[in-house]
């Protein structure tokens, strides 16, 4: 394993033929957005909902307690304003020159797609995807977010599935299949904010057969000597650097 450079990273990233970025939940963080599985606020969740994160964002309280599901999905999900941070902006820019392929993403908030990236899996889905299970109509993220109650189908009157993944479900097939191609064709793997053991890369990394896996992330963690090159920065400050050697005003 080797620290990495700004300059050794992108020169990696020029010579690489295929690279697929991961992005795991400390690009979330970076973002504004805490783990649901944050210490904090599982407390502040408890205290105000009666029950853990864990257990309000699973399928079985979906089914069984709809209503309480919905305010909490409402108030502490969609309602706090979450904007790409640099770190997905720089993907994006990445992308546009040819540096990047493919982006797998297990936040359910489309950061990349949002700061530009055109090819990602979203494996959890996203919250822009709302579903009537009955008639098949979709629904904005606004139409879920403002609804006072439980947001119902206009036509069938039932509940509208925001088709992200809750605990207890599991990663749609086709989707998970597709991640693991682009992970085993990628000539470099360039890990974003996560470590090696996270759930993300967990099923996905031991597929790689490429030159180079690269960590960037802001903490530093045992399992980081199994990859080539580690980063030990925030995303959001090196991949800017990466994606734009010259400073970003000047392309
Ligand atoms: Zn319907």
């Amino acid at each position: 394993m080797s620290i990495g450079t700004y300059s050794m990273i992108r020169e990696i990233l020029e010579k690489s033929k295929y690279t697929v970025a991961m992005c795991g939940t400390n690009m979330m963080k970076e973002s504004g957005m805490p783990s649901l599985r944050s210490p904090e606020i599982a407390y502040k969740v408890e205290k105000k909902y009666k029950y853990s994160p864990e257990e309000i964002f699973a399928s079985v309280f979906y089914t069984n307690r709809t209503e309480t599901f919905f305010k909490y999905y409402r108030d502490e999900m969609l309602k706090p304003p979450l904007e790409p941070s640099e770190g997905f902006y720089a993907m994006a820019e990445l992308e546009r020159q040819g540096l990047l392929q493919c982006s797998i993403t297990n936040n359910v908030y489309n950061l990349p797609g949002r700061a530009g990236c055109k090819n990602i899996l979203n494996l959890h889905g996203t919250v822009y995807d709302n579903e009537c299970p009955r008639c098949g109509k979709k629904y904005p993220m606004e139409y879920i977010r403002d609804a006072k109650k439980i947001p119902l189908c206009e036509k069938c009157l039932i509940p509208v599935r925001p088709k992200v993944l809750l605990f207890g479900e599991q990663v749609d097939n086709q989707l998970m299949t597709k991640a693991v191609g682009e992970v085993a064709k990628a000539d470099v793997l360039l890990l974003l904010g996560t470590t090696l053991n996270s759930g993300l890369c967990e099923g996905y990394v031991e597929y790689f057969e490429g030159s180079q896996m690269i960590i960037i992330n802001g903490q530093e963690h045992y399992t980081d000597c199994k990859a080539d090159v580690v980063l030990h920065e925030e995303v959001k400050t090196a991949l800017p650097k990466i994606a734009w050697p010259n400073g970003k005003d000047k392309k």
